[in-house]
């Protein structure tokens, strides 16, 4: 195929670019973490940083998605697909050097390309547990920046071992390998992201643990407090459950939020959001839940975004935990899309009350609601749960006018909004099951592994019921050509390589 005669050519002729490596390395002001899912970090140590292996240099290469934030120092990795070569696809392997087979790199270079995927190609060094680069790898690593960058691929370079790596990236613009400031290797388990290995250059944070707090350090310590102050939450809704929600989480410790509502503040919202007041009334839910952080704690920054969902998927995809607390579908599909694009646990929240027999004078009610937990890449998505009802979606997300166009044209039934039956109590249930979910992903605390992602409440019996929601393979969003990890770039934007790859 061109790629691989492109890549060939570029092997042969690799010898007239060399420069010294010492002005290829340049480091700069930027942390980088790259999340695995748990079963690939799992493959990955154990065919690379075995001790069993440590005999000879391994290799393999990783596809991933990123994600980098708003000051464009942070920038995440994630990572969708692992391929660890045969015996029969490496050139030469020794305790000083591991060469891969053009033809075994050109296969996975090809997918990255048609993916709009990032290669990390990662291996190890027989005498260091937390290996640095070799001269070698360095210009190892600046070829093939060249060649990936010529295929329109950002290529990523890590060494490691059984306790830290290093890992740099190639800067096109100064034909450099980049050195972050910090690096992170963490995992996503069924239980959360957690950290496993340090960068050479990362040093522990560490906060101080106000005594408001005492109680709870007593259940999960410091460290399992620490994180709670660390985690930056993204609650879209703030109506009946967010609200409570968001009132538990702060009080718990949480610093940062993102707050996600276009709504205002009504007379008849005072029996259950418990941030509003008489005064709060024609107020802004953002404001009023804002002016409340603000009551609890002078440490509590929030950042406001007032509209819907989809109008703020940059925002929120800097969030650790996005909490839904909506009552439309198409938020629901938002929300889901952020999560898996970006590695991002999600719980999603629901109520329902059906009244029976209302016009009869009967009182009778049917009260119920769910959790449901998506860790992206580990457990099913919301779709995978049949957790969306895609034609209700559909409509949610439609602009103003197009809605006003179906409307007219009779597409839309009954879209006068009549008030739905909400009560505290119902409220807090839920949302207090949702914390603890919370709580047990960021602490540990716990049972582990989880062996739920639903949890069902219904108030008849009264039971709670749980269920576990595997991740689906043919599921459109999670699943196989799915947008898992895809970050920042749009996927399938791009033609096929052979098409760009002629001129090699
Ligand atoms: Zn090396
Ligand atoms: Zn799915």
């Amino acid at each position: 195929m061109e790629c691989q005669r492109k890549y060939r050519k570029m092997m042969k002729s690799q010898q007239k670019f060399r420069v010294s490596s010492s002005k290829k390395q340049r480091k700069i002001d930027r942390n980088i973490r790259v999340v695995f899912p748990e079963p690939l970090y799992e493959a990955m140590s154990g065919s690379l940083i075995n001790e069993e292996k440590a005999s000879h240099e391994c290799y393999i290469l990783a596809q991933c998605g990123y994600k980098v934030d708003e000051s464009k120092k942070n920038l995440t990795y994630m990572v969708k697909d692992l391929y660890i070569p045969g015996r029969e696809d490496l050139l030469e392997q020794s305790s000083v050097t591991v060469t891969p087979k053009a033809d075994f790199l050109e296969k996975i270079f090809s997918e990255a390309y048609e993916n709009n995927s990032t290669i990390i190609e990662i291996h190890s060094h027989v005498d260091s547990k937390s290996p640095n680069f070799s001269w070698v790898d360095i210009d190892h690593g600046i070829d093939n920046g060249r060649f990936l960058r010529s295929c329109k691929i950002k290529f990523v370079m890590c060494v490691i071992g059984t306790e830290g790596f290093s890992i740099a990236e190639y800067d096109s613009d100064h034909d450099s390998l980049d050195l972050p400031k910090k690096a992170v290797i963490s995992i996503m388990t069924r239980s959360g992201i957690k950290d496993v290995l340090p960068g050479e250059t990362s040093t522990g944070s560490s906060i101080e643990i106000s005594p408001v707090y005492d109680r709870q350090v007593l259940m999960w310590g410091k460290e399992g407090q620490e994180r709670i102050c660390n985690v930056c939450a993204g609650i879209v809704g703030l109506g009946g459950t967010g609200s409570v929600l968001l009132q538990m989480l702060a009080r718990m410790g949480v610093k940062k939020f993102v707050l996600c509502d276009d709504d205002i503040i009504e007379r008849s919202n005072l029996n259950r959001l418990p941030y509003t007041f008489n005064s709060d009334i024609g107020k802004k839910k953002i404001k009023a839940a804002q002016n409340y952080l603000k009551k609890l704690s002078k440490d509590i920054d929030t950042t406001l975004l007032n509209g819907k969902v989809q109008e703020h998927k940059e925002k929120l995809k800097g969030c650790d935990i996005l909490f839904g607390c909506v009552d439309s579908e198409g938020a629901r599909l938002i929300l889901n899309e952020i999560s898996l694009k970006y590695f991002i646990p999600y719980i999603d929240t629901g109520t329902e009350i059906f009244c029976r027999n209302a016009d009869s004078g009967s009182n009778s009610l049917d009260m119920g609601g769910q959790v449901r937990v998506v860790i992206p890449s580990v457990t099913g998505c919301l779709e995978c749960m049949g957790g969306i009802d895609k034609g209700k979606a559909e409509m949610d997300l439609l602009r103003p006018e197009e809605m006003n166009i179906r409307e007219k044209t009779g597409y839309v039934n009954g879209t006068d909004i009549t008030p739905v039956p909400s009560v505290i109590s119902l409220n807090n249930m839920i949302a207090s099951m949702a914390v603890q979910e919370f709580v047990d992903m960021v602490t540990g605390n716990g049972s582990r592994p989880k062996e739920y992602n639903y949890i069902k409440y219904d108030s008849v019996e009264p039971v709670l019921e749980r269920m576990i929601f595997e991740k689906d393979p043919s599921c459109p969003m999670c699943g196989n050509g799915g947008i898992l990890g895809a970050g920042d770039i749009k996927k399938q934007s791009r033609p096929r390589i052979k098409n760009i790859a002629g001129s090699g």
